[in-house]
């Protein structure tokens, strides 16, 4: 194999891999991310065949979670994240004592000491960020109530665990019953200095990141060129992590977020995001596959009962601590069951704490493969719980359409509209408005349906008929009664999500018109492909509405008139 290139290897092998593994598990219906950690287990040191260096893997993971914080705090004010302190602070605070004091009776059983136990239990409490995002943005959760907590109490943990890290060697001669000479003393200092480290870097932020970030980017922005805003994005958003990590001591991940967090409240933050989502996903993966690359698949027959109360207390006694709190301060079922699924998993964070806690023999070997083990079954379990989750949430809202609460988009249940004859149009930003306005002032039947919650506002306030939510997600065409519409136009700009919705309309009915919005000759052709009857390109439509007012036929026609000889 090429060991003189262990990047490139690492990376193509990682992503070839990852590909084969995650198209096959989504073949047989599993989650793809299965597919992601087995490839890390085959390309690990404990298989046989190619092993891929661990260390490069590592640092691609880590740029996978820069990018993905950076994109979390794009859609993150700090507005939301105060309103969610509340709960997110005791909340992460009790769940990760519960985990800890759960590490410790384990750790009693296995005859370990109290500072082991202490420390196997912290390396079990935080859950992963990459995992948590990924079952978010898949359910379109981020933004609902439920999502943002879920989100807070993430940073939480994040900030507690930059903590740990940094006190952990000032404390490991404490936890390993060695008498220290400083003895709680010896902790302020480092406490103090962290915390004094964190702080100094949210004022820096909120001072001066605030101030230079967004008019870098609009100075960008105004430039014109596509390539520049893209080299923008990604060097404020790994920028600002590694400048944080080295400056101020704080995690990439936290850096990132903040930098994102600051970007958010900037009219560019929307393409900021979309500009990053191609290079995240691709990196996410990479941190699925580094974490499979980790685990020595013969623990299960090794250590079966270990493993089993490890995961018990990832997957249950984690979660469990998570339900009573939100449930004590007053939340809805819905909220604690997401938070719990949320956080039944561990991740990066226990990577980082166990390799720290054996090179400071705060843990043993043994409690290393346990976490590991305990991360990848975890990871792999946990789309599971929010298939439980869907289920248990569809369940209790058949039962119970009254008590619903205004937290949940996605599964609001859908109202099926009365009208016929109708108009039905997806998206009313630019285009759609002036359709609206138009086919209003007509008085043709209207319903549109949009997931912006700014213009549902805006034409629930003018009574026009809405269903929220992506046009693409099931249900909602046959909600809007497009059978029996008069046509439909896909008036959103992206051609790939509008042919979803077109070959979904066109499963409806054969004889539907439906009107599409396209960008290129391409996309004109995939979505004519997925039943589209007719296809308007944007671009097409300026450049002859620029026509028209140079008033070319006149031009034309007098010329040819007026000068013969210009032939
Ligand atoms: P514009 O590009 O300005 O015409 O805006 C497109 C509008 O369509 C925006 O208001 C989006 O919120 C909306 N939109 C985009 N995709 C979807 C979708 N899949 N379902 C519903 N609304 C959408």
């Amino acid at each position: 194999m090429h060991h003189n290139t262990p990047l490139i290897s690492t990376v193509v092998v990682g992503l070839v891999l990852a590909f084969i593994l995650g198209a096959l598990a989504q073949r047989v219906r599993i989650s793809p991310l299965v597919g992601y950690l087995l490839a890390g287990v085959l390309m690990g040191p404990f298989t046989p065949g190619f092993v891929a260096d661990q260390n490069i893997a590592h640092e691609l993971a880590e740029i996978g979670i820069i990018l993905l914080m950076f994109g979390v705090g794009l859609h993150f004010s700090l507005k939301d994240l105060l309103s969610v302190r509340a709960i997110a602070v005791p909340g992460a605070v009790v769940q990760i004592s519960a985990a800890t004091l759960m590490g410790v009776a384990m750790g009693w059983m296995m005859g370990w000491s109290v500072g082991k136990g202490i420390m196997f239990g912290l390396a079990l409490s935080t859950a992963s960020t990459v995992v948590l995002l990924r079952a978010m943005q898949e359910r379109r959760l981020i933004e609902t109530e439920r999502g943002r907590i879920a989100v807070g109490w993430l940073i939480v943990e994040d900030i507690a665990m930059v903590l740990t890290l940094v006190l952990l060697p000032a404390t490991a001669g404490l936890l390993n019953g060695e008498s220290s000479g400083g003895g709680l003393t010896a902790l302020a200092w480092p406490l103090a200095l962290t915390l004094g480290k964190v702080a100094a870097f949210v004022v820096f932020m909120l001072v001066v990141g605030r101030r230079v970030i967004p008019w870098v980017l609009h100075y960008v922005a105004h430039t014109g060129s596509r390539e520049l805003f893209r080299l923008a994005v990604f060097a404020i958003s790994l920028g600002v992590a590694f400048g944080a990590a080295i400056l101020f001591d704080v995690s990439f991940a936290l850096g990132a977020f903040f930098a994102g967090m600051i970007l958010s409240e900037s009219e560019l933050s929307q393409r900021a995001a979309n500009e990053t989502l191609p290079l995240r996903d691709a990196f996410a993966v990479l941190f699925f596959v580094s974490v499979g690359m980790l685990v020595d698949p013969a623990i299960i027959v090794n250590e079966p009962l270990p493993l089993l109360a490890t995961l018990f207390i990832i997957l249950f006694g984690k979660s469990l601590a998570a339900f009573m709190i939100v449930r004590l301060f007053g939340h809805p079922n819905s909220t604690a069951l997401t938070i719990s699924a949320s956080l039944a998993q561990i991740g990066e964070f226990s990577f980082i704490l166990v390799s720290l806690g054996v090179s400071l023999s705060l843990m043993t070997e043994r409690g290393r493969d346990l976490v590991l083990a305990g991360a990848i079954i975890s990871i792999m379990l946990n789309p599971l719980f929010f298939a439980l989750l869907d289920r248990i949430l569809a369940r209790r809202q058949e039962e119970a359409v009254p008590s619903r609460k205004p937290d949940a988009p996605p599964r609001e249940p859908l109202r099926h509209s009365m009208q016929r004859d109708h108009v039905v149009l997806v998206g009313h930003g630019r285009v759609g408005r002036v359709v609206s306005v138009a086919l209003r002032a007509s008085r043709t039947p209207l319903l549109v349906i949009e997931d912006n919650p700014g213009a549902i506002k805006q034409l629930v306030q003018d009574g026009v008929e809405v269903i929220r939510g992506n046009a693409a997600a099931p249900d909602m065409l046959q909600a809007a009664n497009v059978g029996a519409a008069r046509g439909l136009l896909v008036a959103i700009p992206d051609a790939f999500e509008g042919g979803q919705i077109v070959a979904k309309a066109r499963a409806i009915s054969k004889s539907l018109p439906i009107i599409a919005r396209a960008h290129s000759e391409e996309e004109i052709a995939h979505l004519k492909f997925h039943g589209a009857t007719s296809v308007i390109m944007g671009e097409m439509e300026i450049a002859r509405a620029m026509l028209a007012l140079l008033d070319v036929d006149r031009v034309v026609a007098t010329t040819e008139a007026g000068a013969p000889s210009a032939a």
